[in-house]
C-alpha cells in the first residue's frame, strides 16, 4: 500500500466505495487522515461497514469541515450533469481529486523520479498497459501495475527510484488529477467516446492532452487527427508513433506485423505473435516498443517480451484450439468497432455474435461480411443481425452460446479452409444474457474447453 499523507491531521470526504474507493479510504487513514466516506449505493456502503470502515452520510455533512472531496472516477464530474457531492465540494470551495492524485503528491514527496508510465487512449490501453508491464518484468525491473485497470493505485507498493510504476488512466482519473506529470505519457489515440460524460469532443481531447501536456517524455499514436494535434502543440521530447505504410512520416510506424524506425531500421517483428495481431495491436505493440526502450530496456529482451504476452483475457484471446480450427474470445467486442478489428485479423470466420444491440447494429462490418463462412445468432439483436445479414452471409439462429459454440465448432470442424476460426466476438453488450462482457466469455472459453 502507499499511504496517502498530504491531508494528514485533516478531514476529507470521500464518495464512491467500490474497489479503488475502498483503497483509497485505507490509504489517507493510513497517512493519518479522518476520512467521512459515503455512497449512494446502500450495497457499497454496507460492504464498506463490513470491512471495518467507518461510513457517515455526505448528505446531513457540514462541508466547512472538509479539506478536500476524494471522488471516485465513475461519478460524474461534470456531465450529463455535475453529482450533487461535486455541488457541495464546489459551494464549499474545496479542491475535488481522485486516488491518482493522490499518488502523484506522495510521488512528489518521497520519490519525485520514481518511473511513472502513465497510459491513456481511447481503445488499447489495458492491452498496452499489461504489454509494457510484462515486458518490464521479463527484463527483471520491479513493476507496480495498476489504475484503471487491475489493483487501485494506492494498494501498489510506494513509488521509488528504482520501481516502475505502469499505471492506465481513464478520462474520468486524469480528469481529478491536476498535477500529473508521469515521467513517460501515453496517448494511444482518440476517437469519440463517453461524450456523454465529457460534452464536446474538444472537451474530450482537452482532458486526454493534460495527460502528455506535462510528461518528461511523450509518446503519441499520430493516426488520428485529435492526438497529431496534441503532439504537435508538445515543446518537450516526443516520439510519435504511426501506423502505415509511410516509414519515416513519424519516429516509430507499425506495418505488417514490425515496428520499424524512421529510418526504416527494423526494430520488432511481430509475426506469428497471436496476442498481437490486427494492425489496432500493431500500435500498441510500437508504443509499448518506445516505453520499454526507453527505460533502457535492451532489444533482444523486448522481443522475447513481446514473444511471450500472453494478452489480456476477452481480447482475441485464444482460447483452444482441436485439429486445425482456432478458438478465439473476444467478447469484450461489445460494439462494431472492436468487432471490427477480430474480424480483420481472420478469415473463415465462425462468426458467433448478438446480444444487446448498440445503435447502428453491424451494418458498418458489412465490408468485412467475406471474411465470414457463417455466422451464429445469440441473444436480443437477432432479428436485427439476421435482417443485415440476409443473403449476404449464411447464417443460424442459436438463441444461445452454448449452441452457438456447438454448431460452429462442428461446421469449422467439417471446412476445407487451412485454419477455420471459431470467434466470439458479440459486437454486442452481454447484459440480455450474462452478467458482464467476462462472464460471456468465461462461459465461451468454458464451452470450448468442454468439448474436448
Ligand atoms: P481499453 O483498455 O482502452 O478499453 P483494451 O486494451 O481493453 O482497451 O482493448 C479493448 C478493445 O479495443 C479490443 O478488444 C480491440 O477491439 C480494441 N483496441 C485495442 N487496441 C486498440 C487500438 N490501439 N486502436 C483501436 N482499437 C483498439
Amino acid at each position: 500500500m502507499t499511504p496517502a499523507t498530504t491531508y494528514a491531521g485533516r478531514t476529507l470526504a470521500l464518495f464512491g466505495l467500490g474497489g479503488s474507493g475502498l483503497a483509497t479510504v485505507r490509504a489517507l487513514i493510513a497517512g493519518g487522515a479522518v476520512v467521512r466516506a459515503w455512497d449512494d449505493s446502500p450495497e457499497s456502503v454496507a460492504r464498506a461497514r463490513d470491512q471495518g470502515i467507518t461510513t457517515s452520510d455526505l448528505r446531513d455533512a457540514d462541508w466547512s469541515d472538509f479539506a478536500a472531496l476524494i471522488l471516485a472516477p465513475g461519478v460524474p464530474l461534470t456531465h450529463p450533469v455535475p453529482h450533487w457531492t461535486v455541488e457541495r465540494a464546489k459551494a464549499a470551495g474545496i479542491p475535488i481529486i481522485g486516488d491518482i492524485e493522490l499518488y502523484c503528491r506522495e510521488r512528489a514527496r518521497i520519490a519525485p523520479d520514481a518511473p511513472f508510465v502513465a497510459i491513456t487512449g481511447t481503445n488499447g490501453k489495458s492491452t498496452t498497459t499489461a504489454l509494457i508491464a510484462h515486458v518490464l518484468s521479463q527484463a527483471g525491473r520491479d513493476v507496480q501495475m495498476g489504475g484503471n485497470i487491475g489493483t487501485a493505485i494506492l494498494s501498489l507498493a510506494p513509488p521509488s527510484p528504482d520501481r516502475v510504476h505502469v499505471i492506465e488512466l481513464s478520462s474520468f482519473q486524469i480528469d481529478l488529477t491536476p498535477s500529473l506529470a508521469p515521467s513517460i505519457g501515453v496517448l494511444l489515440n482518440i476517437t469519440p467516446d463517453h461524450l456523454d460524460r465529457h460534452g464536446t469532443m474538444a472537451d474530450y481531447a482537452g482532458i486526454k492532452a493534460r495527460l502528455v501536456a506535462r510528461a518528461d517524455l511523450a509518446i503519441i499514436g499520430v493516426d488520428d487527427t485529435p492526438s497529431r494535434a496534441i503532439a504537435a502543440e508538445l515543446t518537450g521530447a516526443v516520439i510519435r508513433v504511426h501506423v502505415g505504410d509511410e516509414t519515416g512520416s513519424a519516429d516509430l510506424t507499425a506495418r505488417e506485423a514490425a515496428v520499424f524506425a524512421a529510418d526504416g531500421t527494423p526494430l520488432a517483428d511481430l509475426t506469428g505473435i497471436g496476442t498481437l495481431r490486427g494492425a489496432h495491436n500493431w500500435q500498441n505493440a510500437a508504443v509499448a516498443l518506445a516505453v520499454v526502450r526507453a527505460l533502457g530496456v535492451p532489444p533482444a529482451t523486448i522481443a522475447a517480451g513481446l514473444k511471450s504476452f500472453p494478452g489480456l483475457p476477452h481480447r482475441m484471446e485464444e482460447v483452444g484450439r482441436r485439429g486445425r480450427v482456432l478458438f478465439v474470445n473476444d467478447s469484450k467486442a461489445t460494439n462494431a468497432d472492436s468487432t471490427e478489428k477480430a474480424l480483420t485479423a481472420f478469415h473463415d470466420v465462425h462468426w458467433i455474435l448478438g446480444g444487446k444491440a448498440k445503435e447502428g447494429g453491424i451494418e458498418p462490418l458489412a465490408p468485412l461480411f467475406g471474411r465470414v463462412a457463417h455466422a451464429y445468432l445469440i441473444g436480443a439483436a437477432s432479428d436485427a443481425f439476421a435482417a443485415t445479414l440476409d443473403g449476404v452471409v449464411p447464417y443460424t439462429r442459436c438463441g444461445t452460446l452454448d449452441i452457438a459454440t456447438a454448431m460452429a465448432a462442428q461446421a469449422a470442424a467439417a471446412s476445407e479452409a487451412p485454419e477455420p476460426v471459431v470467434l466470439l466476438s458479440p459486437a454486442c453488450a452481454s447484459y440480455d444474457q450474462f452478467r458482464s462482457f467476462e462472464d460471456r466469455g468465461d462461459q465461451f472459453r468454458a464451452l470450448v474447453r468442454a468439448l474436448g
